[in-house]
Formats: C-alpha cells, structure tokens, sequence
C-alpha cells in the first residue's frame, strides 16, 4: 500500500525544523519579532518560505506578484534569493502590518525590488490588469489573503501570470476543515470549492501538496 501523509510527531518536526529549512538572519529576526504579534499563525513556515523561494529560483522568475504580505516574511524569503533585477509587485490591505514588512526589507536590501501596494487586493488586481504591459508578464504569483476573495484573486492571477507561469495558493488544506462536510463557514467552503474547481481547470496544471497548511501549485498552461 502506498503511503499516506506523514502524521507529524514532536520528534519528526524537530528533524524537519533541523535540518529542513535553512534560513537566513534576516529571516530569523522576521520570525522572531512577528511571532510576537497575535496574528503571527498567519505566517508561513521557514519550510514553505524555502520551497517558495525554490521554486522562484527553478522557474527563473523576475517578476513576481504577491497577495497577501502580512510582516513581509513571503516576500522576504523569496526576493532575499533572487537576483537583483527580479521585482515583486506586493499587495495588502493593511498598514500595520506592512510597515514592519517594509522595515524588515530594507534591512535586508531587497526594499527597492518590492513595489508594495496598499488596498483591497482585489481593486489591486483590477488596476493592474488595466495597466500596459502587466497582464501575462508575471512568472511567479502567491496567493495568501483572505479565503472568500480566493476565487477572484486567482482569475486575476490566471490573466496576469504569462503561458507556463506559477500560481501558489495557500492553505488550501486549512487546518483539516476542509474535510469535515460539517464544517461550512465561508473560508472553509471557498477553499473547498476552490480546489475543486481546480482539478477540474482545463486551462492548468494543478498540485496539491501537504506542506504546511496546504500548499496549492498552479501552472498556466497557454
Ligand atoms: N504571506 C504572508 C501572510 C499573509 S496573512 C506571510 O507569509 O507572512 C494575510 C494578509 O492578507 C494579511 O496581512 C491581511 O492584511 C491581508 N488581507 C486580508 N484581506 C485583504 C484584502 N481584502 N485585500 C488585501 N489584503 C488583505
Ligand atoms: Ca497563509
């Protein structure tokens, strides 16, 4: 039989975290001072900054467009690890928030790649797709805002990536509720309809992986 999913024991996540991830200062000081706050769950994991920052690298992106910034953590674990003609258009609706982001950048150096645009991502969205030469120029886009506006943030995405560009949309496995049928607050049934509707997307290639809260890999295929 096959294997399942790993069920993660506090001794095999010490392993991962161990020698799993390998995160730089940067990041590390990121990490500690969002973990303050307490939203700070909202965060990715090192180890999915690392796979995102990967797959950036393998794909060779230069232009990449993040919804959902938060402290900057993505964004950061990214952009740290390409070259410095790679820009990231980076949308949120929250000051707050990115304010910390953008201090943590430019302590990094990589402040001057981010344009960082404050708003509803979806009027974002909608801007840049008027604007000249934006839409089917980016390599590489992250979905990470709020769960009801998924369905809209990815047809946005789907217009904006070019032909054999990425889409990653997270926590498309949400804690497990998507598998509870009792469980049917909106975030939970959007993610699930979400992920529904892209098995079924003939205009892409889809992944689903176990990382973290459940990482979705998208791939525009003209
Ligand atoms: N990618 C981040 C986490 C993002 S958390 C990281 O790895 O650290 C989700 C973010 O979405 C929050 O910062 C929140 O301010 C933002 N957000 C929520 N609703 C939004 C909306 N309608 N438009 C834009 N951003 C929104
Ligand atoms: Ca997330």
């Amino acid at each position: 039989m096959a294997h399942k999913a790993l069920v993660f024991d506090e001794k095999l996540c010490r392993y991962l975290e161990a020698f799993g991830r390998q995160e730089s200062a940067a990041l590390i000081a990121l990490r500690e001072e969002t973990s303050k706050l307490p939203e700070s769950i909202m965060q990715i994991t090192p180890e999915q900054g690392q796979f995102m920052a990967f797959l950036a690298q393998l794909i060779g992106a230069q232009k990449l467009l993040e919804i959902g910034v938060f402290t900057g953590y993505s964004a950061l674990a990214v952009m740290e690890n390409l070259p410095a003609t790679s820009r990231m258009v980076a949308l949120d609706i929250s000051e707050t928030y990115t304010t910390m982001a953008v201090r943590h950048w430019s302590n990094s150096g990589i402040r001057d790649r981010i344009e960082l645009r404050i708003g509803p991502a979806m009027q974002s969205l909608e801007a840049l797709l008027q604007e000249k030469g934006q839409p089917g120029s980016f390599d590489f886009v992250f979905i990470d805002a709020d769960k009801v506006n998924y369905p809209g943030y990815y047809e946005a995405a789907l217009r904006l990536v070019r032909p054999g560009g990425l889409i990653l949309l997270d926590n498309l496995l949400w804690s497990g509720k998507v598998a509870d049928p009792l469980i049917v607050d909106p975030d939970t049934e959007t993610l699930r309809s979400m992920t529904r509707g892209l098995r079924e997307d003939p205009r892409i290639d889809f992944s689903l992986i176990a990382i973290a809260d459940g990482l979705g890999l998208v791939r525009r295929k003209t």
